[in-house]
């Protein structure tokens, strides 16, 4: 496997989510709308089975919207389970949220009976940018980097309404091929665990299939991407962006930290890596393996 991302600290939070999940009445994960699946932590599903499911897209404003349509219905096609797309320009994310769980649990919601929601998700899922525009303030630190340690935390976001963050670090757990490098080209990995040229050459064989015309169009590229091999446009972006090592060979890291800093800010278009159905085949793929 291309993408090695087990890091440490996994079963202490393991238990304390387990512990945790007893008295919770929702479980919300939040996923990263430009990889719904990938972004999942398997672990949350096993450690969560039969509470009801709220699923958040986040960063809906970086993906596709058609796609985050697709997910969010499939997400609601599963019993007990609720999906809504987020991203950190939402006016109200308090109510959006209150109301989805509130759906799911309709006994629960008063001061009596509050409803108590449990909110995991990767690192860089945009966990803390969501709590602290919900609370109003800083409760949990926002960064770029995973990898800060948050602390475990009751949040009353409204009359009967509790919300627990998750205690301590849920890393995603790379089963899948493609999705390790969806991952790793959305920016959950760390830079040690990762060749980015080989993350680039991912990322442009998928774009060069699916979003050709948002690649030619960023990168002024004149050829008809979508016969061009992973190689050669990558070769072709270094060359229109300067890219160049001596001789007139391009610089291919350089080219590849290019258009992953451009995938990540969401410059080359609104994109999203995998439908319900290619994920499916993918994870066929994986077991046959
Ligand atoms: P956490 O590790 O899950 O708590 O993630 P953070 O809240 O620290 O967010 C990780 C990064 O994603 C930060 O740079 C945020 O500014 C960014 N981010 C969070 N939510 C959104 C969103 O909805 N849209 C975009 N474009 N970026 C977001």
């Amino acid at each position: 496997m291309a993408i090695q991302w087990f890091p440490g600290h996994m079963n202490k939070a393991k238990k304390a989510v387990a512990e945790r999940v007893k008295d919770i009445d929702v479980v919300i994960e939040m996923l990263d709308a430009r990889l719904p699946a990938s972004s999942a932590n398997p672990m949350i599903a096993q450690l969560t089975r039969g509470k009801p499911a709220l699923k958040i897209l986040n960063k809906q404003d970086l993906a596709d919207p058609q796609r985050t349509r697709q997910w969010i219905d499939y997400y609601k096609g599963k019993s007990h389970t609720q999906a809504i797309g987020l991203d950190a320009g939402e006016r109200s994310p308090a109510k959006k949220l209150i109301d989805a769980c509130l759906d799911l649990v309709p006994n629960r919601g008063s001061v009596d009976r509050p409803l108590r929601v449990l909110i995991c998700g990767i690192p860089n899922v945009g966990k803390s940018t969501l709590i602290n525009s919900m609370t109003g303030r800083r409760v949990a630190k926002a960064g770029n980097e995973p990898g800060v340690t948050k602390g475990e935390q009751r949040i009353i976001l409204a009359d009967g309404f509790w919300l627990f963050d998750t205690p301590g670090m849920l890393w995603p757990k790379i089963i899948v091929e493609q999705g390790g490098y969806n991952l790793a080209a959305s920016g959950a990995v760390g830079r040690n665990a990762m060749d980015e040229e080989e993350v680039a050459l991912e990322l442009l064989a998928y774009l060069g299939q699916h979003y050709a015309k948002e690649l030619a169009t960023r990168y002024g590229l004149k050829e008809d991407v979508e016969t061009l091999r992973d190689e050669e446009l990558l070769e072709a972006i270094g060359r229109r962006r300067g890219a160049m090592l001596g001789g007139g060979r391009v610089n291919m890291q350089k080219a590849a930290e290019i258009v992953l800093t451009d995938f990540r800010a969401g410059a080359i278009g609104r994109i999203t890596l995998e439908t319900p159905d290619e994920w499916r085949v993918w994870e066929e793929e994986s077991k046959a393996r």
